[in-house]
């Protein structure tokens, strides 16, 4: 039992905007006052001038998975500049944007983070990614499983089989023991197995009777028909590449109403391309995300500094290489999807660089609805998440902002429009961003809020005019139920739950799908799906 006592609270999905408030815990849950018996043999936390919130809900992370654990491989550097140390609770592990599984759970709890989302899981590579999460201390964790380039699937859309598809998509997260639909650049990946660099909107997929727009719009019904909790998560087409924000606008468009995730909007919001320079089209698709009501996104932010980029779009991550001349690794997975990973310098100098900052903090400031808006570095791609502090302190201080927005490149200045928007964030758009809407988006009912019956996740920091150093280190962060955090320190260790969805499937599908792994796996197909051993801690969140 745990009262925390007299805090501001912010917790705009229960209408709560910074009123003194007492909130209670019991059993891992958010109890009402007088649901506690005993009040007096409560552990009491006197919060009186501390601001109290839920748990951040991270909805697009990478942080575990073979992709992750190639990019911990290939850097060494990387580890030896963030070096971490037990404390007797904790356990040894570092890495700056590629943390050992031990330091991500740390990083994000030591901010008031309690559940994060893997963003893409290769089914095939699913009990890589499952080991590595269940390694991951404290946090609520899930998986979005990779689709839009399977061969199976592409054979059921060829085909016009829409039942088979979607029999398909449900044996597979549960196979996977996933929790979402992930597109990263469908058909793209596919082609990239084929030699095409770049595949657009329309554009065939080689060898099969199906576009990208019919990938995605397959996807979205099926994430709609099997009730799904998050709707499908799609990165789009020519992700990365100047011009692609007409591809990203035709998308929404295309999408004409269905629920859909847009990934890391920021990386799909170029303009210039052909002859052009690269330049900011964040206002045509911001205009374009305002205006439909199906469609949410995460950011992408850059933040300036070394990271490591990785994503299951193979192709993209071959043109960083070439233009970066940095290492590079390419990872194409049988019949499934692909993936690379290339260590970049996001550097302030940079014009591509700076350009991309100003892009991402232009859409944080003109998309209207923070509930349909959230913060993510994409993590690693744009930065480590342990910036979100630093993105948050850009939000909320127009000055600090244009402070930054006048030490970069004139180039990179003069190519947004980033100079003319005068909006800050307040506190509760950023619990919105960070919590309460990303709990929404995941269709996660007890997470995002503090009302009676939510989980226990409980974030409580200290208000400073430096709003980085405030969200930098949490005072007090409660995991359901329990104090893990003090002060910014680990103080206790506990496994975080792996999110799954079970939508159901009809048998019907199985005779095919093993003649399909049959043919053309390297593993038999009663050795493909997850067993519960690797799923040790699974919280199955129901489809609707
Ligand atoms: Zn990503």
């Amino acid at each position: 039992m745990l009262g925390i006592l007299n805090g501001r609270v912010y917790d705009p999905a229960n209408g709560v905007d910074g009123q003194v408030q007492d909130i209670w815990v019991q059993d891992g849950r958010i109890v009402a006052a007088d649901q506690v018996p005993n009040r007096e043999a409560a552990e009491i936390f006197d919060a009186a001038g501390l601001v109290v919130m839920p748990g951040g809900v991270d909805i697009h992370s990478h942080i575990a998975g073979s992709k992750v654990n190639a990019g911990r491989r290939m850097c060494p550097e990387d580890h030896r500049a963030d070096t971490g140390a037990q404390n007797g609770v904790t356990r040894s592990g570092g890495g700056h944007s590629v943390p050992t599984t031990f330091a991500t759970g740390y990083h994000y709890l030591e901010m008031g983070y309690t559940t994060v989302m893997e963003a893409a899981m290769p089914p095939l590579l699913a009990r890589h990614t499952h080991e590595e999460m269940n390694d991951v201390p404290l946090l609520d964790k899930g998986a979005y499983t990779l689709m839009g380039n399977n061969r199976f699937l592409l054979g059921c859309l060829g085909h016009r089989q829409k039942a088979k598809a979607r029999d398909f998509a449900a044996w597979l997260l549960e196979a996977s023991r996933g929790y979402a639909i992930k597109i990263v650049n469908p058909g793209g990946v596919e082609n990239w197995k084929a030699g095409k660099r770049e595949t657009d909107l329309d554009d065939p997929v080689l060898g099969w009777d199906a576009t990208p727009r019919e990938i995605i719009l397959a996807l979205a019904d099926i994430s709609t028909e099997l009730g799904l909790p998050h709707g499908p998560h799609l990165h789009v087409n020519r992700l990365g590449q100047a011009g692609n924000a007409s591809t990203t606008i035709r998308t929404i468009e295309a999408l004409d109403g269905r629920r859909t995730h847009l990934a890391h909007l920021q990386f799909a919001s170029y303009g210039g391309g052909g002859r052009h320079p690269l330049r900011s089209a964040a206002a045509e698709v911001a205009a374009a995300v305002n205006a439909n009501h199906n469609v949410t996104a995460d950011i992408g932010q850059v933040v300036f500094g070394p990271t490591t980029t990785m994503t299951a779009d193979g192709p993209l991550e071959h043109t960083l290489h070439q233009l970066s001349g940095s290492k590079w690794l390419n990872n194409d997975v049988e019949e499934e999807t692909g993936g690379g990973v290339v260590p970049m310098n996001h550097a302030r100098r940079n014009t591509v660089s700076a350009l991309q900052w100003c892009i991402g903090m232009e859409l944080f400031l003109s998309l209207e609805d923070p509930w349909r808006t959230f913060l993510t570095t994409d993590h690693p791609n744009g930065g480590p998440f342990t910036a979100y502090p630093e993105i948050i302190h850009c939000l909320m201080d127009r000055e600090f902002r244009s402070q930054m927005l006048s030490s970069l490149p004139d180039k990179a200045q003069s190519r947004c429009g980033l100079a003319g928007l005068q909006r800050e964030y307040s506190l509760q758009e950023i619990v919105i961003i960070t919590r309460a809407g990303t709990a929404r988006a995941l269709g996660l009912a007890n997470k995002g809020h503090l009302g009676v019956g939510a989980d226990a996740d409980i974030a409580v920091y200290a208000p400073q005019l430096n709003w980085s150093m405030m969200f930098r280190r949490a005072r007090l962060v409660v995991k359901g139920g329990r104090v893990v955090v003090r002060d910014g320190q680990v103080v206790a260790v506990c496994p975080g739950h792996t999110l799954c969805v079970t939508p159901g499937w009809d048998e019907g599908i199985l005779p095919s799908l093993r003649e399909h792994f049959e043919q053309h796996y390297t593993v038999g197909f009663d050795n493909y799906a997850v067993q519960d051993d690797y799923v040790p801690y699974c919280e199955v969140i129901r489809c609707k």
